[in-house]
This record gives structure tokens, C-alpha cells and sequence, in this order.
């Protein structure tokens, strides 16, 4: 790779994600050449990838530059690439656009699609991790509505109007709650013509509750608010397969679905270089100790989601959410200056700023320390929340505005099919 060479010490970041970006913001005033890798030149705000699904945003809201993000770092150089490899001897990456060497490694590659091993999920069922697929569950729904308002054979037309949700953590719930409003106050008007009563909604969840990571009062209220708006939620239901048209589950029965949304679990996105006892077995997370240090390696650090930091409090390490992954790149950082002054490292503490979910218009659910609340307060909260964490003034900006939109008019603007869908054969 074409990065120059200088005196001062070089550290290569893979990963623009929230851990990556909160970590080289804060290297601005350290003596050393920041390189940033991404497979894509933009930050991605994954909370709000479910909007972009369900039409309610467009995807730059959610997305910023990177180079835009980090303009005020001086040596600092971005590249557009994936990393395939790492040398840990050579201490080098290897990347489609070639070799780069390190001083220090910081990996922040977060975490994939997870389909256990189940080929005609991963091949037939939507993932939504990235702002491309979100943009294909969008143009999906969009595309067999329309097929639906032309269709006259009910069998078809019903599977064409049914959407199954597997997973119901956060994205699934959220998700639910956001095809429940589209239902509910935007495709009547759309599709006037069409039945939309006949759509119908299912979420499906292996375990015994919703939001299995949330409180059970939480898990209760969200369970509710999702039945008032018309989802119809399956606990303990093991969904087997899905060939496209037919969703198999594991009780033996089945269900005649065109849009099935996977968000049933994700794995690390883990680099090959590492032998496997780096990494946690099923999780595909970098062991790392108290200061993000990869077992084993001084020089090489991993943060976020693919970090896996055994400690008191969280004998399973962190939860996979986006507040761990910011403290840990600010308190790396902090660490890094420590080091290059030949200062011993301070450990990482967690601080749990609580978690929340919203289902639908006014309602969403927080768990916040030890108040459980849920209703308008909470979706309030929800709101601010996510405004403040979105990289970007214009981002800001542009989302508050298209809520305050969608809120008073009831609409969702941007149901629009910019790039059809088409299953890869
Ligand atoms: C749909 C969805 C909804 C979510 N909702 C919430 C929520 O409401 N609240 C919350 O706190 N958390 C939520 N999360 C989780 C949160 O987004 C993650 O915990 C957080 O993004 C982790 O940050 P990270 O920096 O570890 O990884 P990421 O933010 O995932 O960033 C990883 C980056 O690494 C890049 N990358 C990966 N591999 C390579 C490679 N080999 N080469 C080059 N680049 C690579 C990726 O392109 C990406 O930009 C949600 C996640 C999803 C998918």
C-alpha cells in the first residue's frame, strides 16, 4: 500500500465502526502516523438501519465519511479496503490493495451475519447489517407490495404481504414495530385498492421472552405494545429453514412467506492470521486483557465488538452494543499515550449507560440502572438519545427533521425502489 513512511510510529486501525472512529478521534494530539482501513468510506450507524428498512430514513442520515469524520487528525490516512490477512511476525496486513506493515494493530472489525451454519437461510433470508441491505430489505417490501397490488390469487398475494421477523432482540422488535406503523397509517393510503389488512407481521424468538438482553418488565411492555400494534409474536419457536417461498420451523409447522428478515445473531468478524485459541469458540472474539491487549501480543489491540474482555462484572465480556465499543476506543486511546511515554497501561471499566428499544410511534422501553419505565417517556428519551450519539451535524439535523415530518404527517417518505432487489441465483 502506497502509505508513506515516517519517522514517527504507525497505527494501523481496521475498522470505521464506533470503536474505530472513537478511538482515532482521539489520537489527534499523539505522536504517531494514524492509517484507517473500511471496506466502505463511511461510517455506518447501525441503531437506525432498521428506518432505512422500513422507509422512515434515507440511508445517508445514517451513514457520514470517514475522511469527513476524522478531517482534523493531521497524519492520518484513510484507505478504502478489506483486510484479508494478518502477519503477526512480519507485523503486517495483508489487504486487496496490498501489504501495509504496523508499530501497532488496533482491530475494531466488529461482528457479521451469523446463520449458523443453515444454507437456505443464509441464501433466501434478508440480513441487516450494512446500509446496502438494509436499502434490499426496503426495496423488497416496496417491490412485492406492488406485485401483491397486482396479484389476484390470494395464496400469493397473502405471501407476498407476509413479513417474518426471526430474532426478537432490539432490531427485531424495533423492526416489528416499524412495518406495524407502515401498515397501520401508510400503505392504506399507498395501496388503496389492495387489502392491507391481509399483511400480516411475525416475530419469531427461540428463547422464552423478547428482548431477552432487557428486563423482564421491560420484555413484558414491549411484548404488549407489539400485540396492540398487530405483531404476532412466537417465543419458543426455532426457525429451521426457508427456501424463498416456505419458512420451516422447528415444531413442524410452516408458513408461506416472500420476506423473511434475519436477525436472529451475529459472530465476529474476525481476520484470518490468529491462531483459533486467540479467539473465543461460537462468539469469533479476540481474547483480549484489561487493556484491550490481544492475548499474547503487546503491540496488537482489539476493541468493540470483536473484543472479548473477561471481567467481574461481566464474566461473559461486554455486551455487543455501541456504548462498550466507544469506551473502549477513547480509553485505548488514553492507553496508547500512556505507552508511547512509558507509562504503565490503566485497565478498562465499563460504565452501563443503560439500554433502550422503541417499538412503533410514542412507545419504546429503557432500562436505565435501576428504573425500568416504558410508554412516551421512554420513547422520548429514545429519541435524544439516538440524535446525540449520530455522527454528523447534517445527520443530526436531517433525522430530527424527518421525524418531526413522519411524526406529524404520519408518513414515511423515502418508499422509494432506487435499486430493485433481485436475488442472487
Ligand atoms: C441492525 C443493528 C441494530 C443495532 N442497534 C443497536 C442499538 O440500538 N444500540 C446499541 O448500542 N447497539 C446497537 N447495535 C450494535 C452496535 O451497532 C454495535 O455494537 C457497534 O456497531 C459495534 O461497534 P464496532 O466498532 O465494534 O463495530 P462496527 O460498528 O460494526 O464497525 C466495524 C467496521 O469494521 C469494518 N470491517 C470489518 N471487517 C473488515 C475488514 N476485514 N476489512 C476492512 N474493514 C472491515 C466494517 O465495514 C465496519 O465499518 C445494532 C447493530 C445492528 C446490526
Amino acid at each position: 500500500m502506497n502509505v508513506p513512511q515516517t519517522d514517527t510510529k504507525r497505527i494501523v486501525i481496521i475498522g470505521g465502526g464506533f470503536g474505530g472512529i472513537s478511538l482515532a478521534k482521539k489520537l489527534r494530539k499523539l505522536d504517531a502516523q494514524v492509517v484507517l482501513i473500511d471496506r466502505h468510506n463511511y461510517h455506518t450507524f447501525q441503531p437506525l438501519l432498521y428506518q432505512v428498512s422500513t422507509s422512515g430514513l434515507e440511508p445517508d442520515s445514517i451513514a457520514y465519511p470517514i475522511r469527513k469524520v476524522l478531517k482534523r487528525l493531521t497524519n492520518f490516512h484513510f484507505r478504502l479496503a478489506s483486510v484479508e490477512k494478518i502477519d503477526t511476525k512480519r507485523k503486517e496486513i495483508q489487504t486487496d490493495m496490498g501489504l501495509l506493515a504496523y508499530d501497532y494493530l488496533v482491530l475494531a472489525t466488529g461482528t457479521k451475519t451469523n446463520f449458523f451454519g443453515n444454507l437456505g437461510i443464509e441464501k433466501h433470508a434478508m440480513p441487516m447489517k450494512t446500509v446496502p441491505q438494509a436499502l434490499d430489505i426496503r426495496s423488497l417490501m416496496l417491490q412485492n407490495f406492488e406485485t401483491a397490488d397486482d396479484c389476484e390469487k390470494e395464496v400469493e398475494r397473502k405471501a407476498l404481504l407476509t413479513f417474518c421477523i426471526v430474532g426478537a432482540g432490539p432490531t427485531g422488535v424495533e423492526l416489528a414495530g416499524a412495518f406495524a406503523e407502515l401498515k397501520r397509517h401508510v400503505f392504506p393510503k399507498d395501496y388503496r385498492h389492495l387489502n392491507v389488512s391481509e399483511m400480516e407481521i411475525h416475530l419469531f424468538e427461540g428463547g422464552e421472552r423478547v428482548l431477552a438482553p432487557m428486563s423482564e418488565s421491560s420484555s413484558k411492555k414491549a411484548a404488549l405494545f407489539l400485540e396492540n400494534l398487530g405483531v404476532t409474536i412466537h417465543v419458543n419457536t426455532i426457525v429451521q429453514d426457508y427456501d424463498g417461498a416456505i419458512l420451516k420451523l422447528k415444531n413442524g409447522q410452516t408458513m408461506r412467506t416472500k420476506n423473511v428478515i434475519w436477525a436472529a445473531g451475529v459472530t465476529g468478524a474476525a481476520i484470518e492470521g490468529f491462531e483459533t485459541t486467540k479467539l473465543v469458540e461460537k462468539l469469533n472474539r479476540y481474547k483480549v486483557n484489561g487493556f484491550n491487549q490481544v492475548e499474547g501480543f503487546h503491540e496488537i489491540f482489539a476493541i468493540g465488538d470483536i473484543a472479548y474482555m473477561e471481567t467481574l462484572d461481566y464474566p461473559k465480556g461486554h455486551p455487543q452494543v455501541a456504548q462498550p465499543a466507544i469506551q473502549q476506543g477513547e480509553h485505548l486511546a488514553k492507553n496508547l499515550s500512556l505507552l508511547y511515554q512509558g507509562k504503565d497501561l490503566k485497565p478498562f471499566l465499563y460504565y452501563d449507560k443503560g439500554t433502550l428499544a422503541t417499538i412503533g410511534r410514542n412507545r419504546a422501553v429503557a432500562d436505565i440502572g435501576k428504573f425500568k419505565f416504558g410508554g412516551f417517556f421512554a420513547w422520548f428519551i429514545w429519541i435524544f438519545v439516538h440524535l446525540a450519539a449520530l455522527v454528523g451535524f447534517r445527520n443530526k439535523v436531517v433525522v430530527l427533521f424527518n421525524w418531526a415530518y413522519n411524526y406529524i404527517n404520519y408518513d414515511k417518505a423515502a418508499r422509494l425502489i432506487v435499486r430493485p432487489f433481485h436475488r442472487k441465483v
